[in-house]
């Protein structure tokens, strides 16, 4: 069985800054990191790294060498991921001293997907098959139903949380992934409680308390967070969804793939940074036995 995965593809520019810029005002920064970030990339580096065979769909700017190089370095093959005429998607981070910070995204390539590149990738895909989708891409939609005509299974990360494309893109998702703010908005906007939503599954995570699979009309299943210090949380959700996807995908059961992905996420929030702090399946099975 496979994973693919239609995601973001993000260059985070991080700059350390003593204080925060204020309107008008320019500053120097301290220190300068680019890393590779987008919740796209860093949920199929979670599932490569959890042994899944994982093809990456996605779209960045021409002739773009850094991020070529980012993507080999995390073993991501460019094949199915377009050049297109715009800048890749990158965010600008500014941090400050006191651990502050201010975020600008641009989402450039990324909401510039090939549709033609993805209905061929896809058309190489089997029945039972894995689509991980994230709401920071374009082509979502066709995406879910040229999925769903194969058979496969069709993920969706409702973040960042927005209602309109997730109405839109319902309907062809097996399993929701939401965390406890989304879900909360999800049923606030809808009026239709989790286990009543029109998918097979529902999986909720509640950061350091733990994650539930909800099955609408069935008992849901709880298993709680493994206790850890945490030093950096970005991409935790990202490393539980590409970890959980990759357990199903090799045959894991609901429980032992919550399990799975609970450990990874564990190890994950323990190590600072989104994609290089995803863990390889050997570190998740020694915390597991
Ligand atoms: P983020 O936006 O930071 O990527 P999220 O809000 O999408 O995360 P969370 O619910 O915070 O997702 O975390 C996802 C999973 O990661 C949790 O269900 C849990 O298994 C694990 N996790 C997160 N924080 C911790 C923690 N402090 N200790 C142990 N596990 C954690």
């Amino acid at each position: 069985m496979s994973v693919y995965c239609l995601g973001s593809i993000n260059i985070d520019h991080v700059y350390r800054l003593k204080t925060l810029p204020l309107a008008g005002e320019t500053l120097s920064a301290t220190g300068y990191q680019p890393g590779l970030g987008g919740k796209g990339v860093n949920q199929s580096i979670a599932a490569l790294r959890a042994g899944a065979a994982v093809t990456h769909i996605g779209a960045v700017g021409q002739g773009d060498a850094w991020i070529a190089r980012a993507l080999a370095e995390h073993g991501v093959a460019m094949d199915c991921i377009a050049a297109v005429d715009r800048p890749t998607g990158h965010a600008i981070v500014a941090v400050d001293d006191a651990g502050e910070n201010q975020i600008i995204i641009y989402s450039g390539a990324n909401l510039a997907q090939d549709p033609a590149l993805i209905e061929a990738v896809l058309a190489k895909a089997h029945p039972g098959d894995i689509l991980l989708l994230q709401n920071e891409t374009s082509h979502q939609l066709e995406a879910a139903k040229a999925a769903r005509a194969r058979g496969m299974k069709v993920f969706y990360s409702a973040a960042p949380f927005a209602l309109d494309p997730l109405r839109a893109v319902l309907p062809h998702v097996t399993h929701l992934l939401v965390n406890a703010g989304e879900a909360r908005a999800l049923t606030e906007a809808t009026g239709t409680p989790l286990h009543a939503q029109p998918v097979e599954a529902i999986i909720v995570t509640h950061g350091a308390e733990g994650a539930e699979w909800v099955t609408p009309g069935g008992e849901p299943l709880f298993v709680p967070a493994f206790k850890v210090t945490p030093v950096d949380t970005t991409g935790a959700g990202d490393c539980f969804a590409g970890s959980l996807a990759a357990a199903l995908d090799y045959g894991a059961s609901k429980s032992e793939a919550l399990r799975y992905a609970a450990a990874a996420a564990a190890l994950q929030v323990t190590r600072p940074g989104a994609a290089p702090a995803m863990p390889l399946k050997s570190e998740v099975q020694a915390l597991l036995h």
